[in-house]
């Protein structure tokens, strides 16, 4: 929410200030950072106090306290009590790892919490990492004039999204003049004068990249350290605890959910992990697993970038048979009219039945637009009956019937050896 809150500022003041596309005299667009940062604040304050209050009124008891495993039974908690529970779920989320990049610690650098907390932009940042954190921070802070660079050691941005998806993301966020470096190698950090400096290797060259601030993007881990989970027996891999379809751990009674076990860090996901493990606690006649078919992951720049089910990475890794079909955004009514030109629809399907495997969009509002396709996704419908579906025009939905009716057409004329990129 907090990043969400902050994108959204940065999309109204670079909407404002394009606003010559539509005929508008905006004249200069300028901002009080300090206040768009205290929006933010008040916002998230505003429902976390929401939270807080369910948590507390709520049919349980609810104490604030840090907990560390005495043995699988029992929890002692830092106001010095100890607590017994027949059953026990952890989720204790995920954290920022201890950089392993050379002089990065000496020289200083912030993690996106602490990037959520400036009370100015920096004049200039190098964000090491090129994921989603990484991508809309570094969109946000360039939209407040803050001279951006990305360095991403994989060969594209968003490492497991197609790689034409996040090209078309490079290439928009390259015209909005952050310089993105990918196949990199990071060397080292340092400090230089009052700025800090990155060295790594690109295309066989030693680059080096100056800047008033580094934010370190790369990934998270699994926050499991000092919990005492060694006195549990709970199995822990690479720090993250293992869990079944069920959520159950390799205690019996102890299961877990959200980011200490999950491969995929989304709150969607933490949300029904927690739901799925609280369950089969309760109900352990009426057991209930978890379903990943329906993976839906969103990226929050702009172009958005939105994926669900089967991605290109994953079709090509588990050898999928499928055929798919695209549509670009630069052909369609809608995101004309917003001059939304940057990026694509596509769509997957089984070659014979035309069952939809899965969906990727990268344009405008791809957060929103994927939920079309999660929803036919989770009845198992068809391209075909995609194709034939009412969409109003011109609304951005109604891109995803082009490529559900090409898709269609070659099913019907038998022609699904190839697919359309
Ligand atoms: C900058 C950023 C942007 C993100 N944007 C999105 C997004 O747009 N959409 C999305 O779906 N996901 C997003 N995520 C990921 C999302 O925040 C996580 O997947 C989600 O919060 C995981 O929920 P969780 O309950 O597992 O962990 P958390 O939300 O981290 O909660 C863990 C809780 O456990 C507590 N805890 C930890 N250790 C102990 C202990 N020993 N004793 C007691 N309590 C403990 C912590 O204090 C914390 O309150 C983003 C993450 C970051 C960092």
């Amino acid at each position: 929410m907090p990043t969400k809150a902050l994108l959204y500022a940065a999309e109204v003041r670079h909407l404002a200030r394009a606003g010559a596309t539509w005929g508008l005299r905006p004249g200069k667009v300028g901002f009080d950072f300090e206040r768009v940062m205290a929006r933010k604040d008040a916002q998230i304050a505003d429902f976390a106090g929401y939270r807080r209050k369910q948590l507390s009124e709520g049919a349980f008891e609810f104490v604030r306290a840090q907990a560390t495993f005495l043995d699988p039974e029992r929890v002692a908690l830092s106001d010095g009590r100890v607590l017994r529970g027949r059953h026990f779920m952890v989720a204790t989320g995920s954290r920022v790892p201890a950089p392993s990049l050379a002089g990065l610690v000496e020289t200083g650098y912030l993690t996106s919490d602490e990037a959520l907390g400036l009370r100015r932009p920096p004049r200039s940042l190098v964000v090491l990492g090129g994921g989603a954190v990484a991508l809309e921070m570094a969109q946000f802070f360039a939209r407040f004039d803050t001279r951006v660079t990305v360095i991403q050691r994989s060969a594209h941005v968003l490492r497991g999204v197609d790689a034409d998806a996040a090209a078309a993301l490079e290439g928009a966020l390259r015209r909005e003049g952050i310089r993105v470096y990918t196949g990199t190698r990071l060397i080292e950090a340092k400090r230089s004068g009052r700025g800090k400096t990155v060295v790594f290797e690109h295309d066989g060259k030693r680059r080096r990249v100056e800047a008033e601030e580094i934010l370190f993007a790369l990934g998270r881990v699994p926050n499991t350290e000092g919990l005492g989970l060694e006195r549990t027996g709970v199995k822990v891999e690479g720090g993250r605890i293992v869990t079944d379809a069920a959520m159950r751990t390799s205690v019996p009674h102890m299961y877990a959910a959200g980011d200490c076990t999950s491969p995929h860090e989304v709150v969607h996901l933490a949300v029904t992990q927690g739901e799925v493990a609280g369950h089969n606690i309760a109900r352990p006649g009426e057991p209930r697993r978890m379903d990943y078919r329906l993976l839906v992951q969103v990226v929050f720049t702009e172009p958005q970038v939105a994926v669900v089910g089967l991605t290109g990475p994953e079709a090509e890794r588990l050898a999928v048979e499928h055929i798919e079909a695209n549509y670009p955004f630069n052909d369609h009514g809608k995101s004309l009219i917003m001059e939304a030109r940057d990026g694509f629809v596509r769509l997957r399907a089984h070659r014979t039945t035309g069952e939809i495997l899965g969906g990727c969009c990268v344009g405008p509002q791809a957060g929103e637009l994927i939920h079309e396709i999660v929803a036919a996704m989770a009845k198992r419908m068809t391209v075909q009956e995609l194709a034939v579906m009412p969409h109003y025009h011109p609304t951005l939905a109604e891109i995803w019937t082009y490529p559900a009716e090409e898709l269609a057409e070659r099913i019907r004329d038998g022609v699904t050896t190839e697919n359309s990129r």
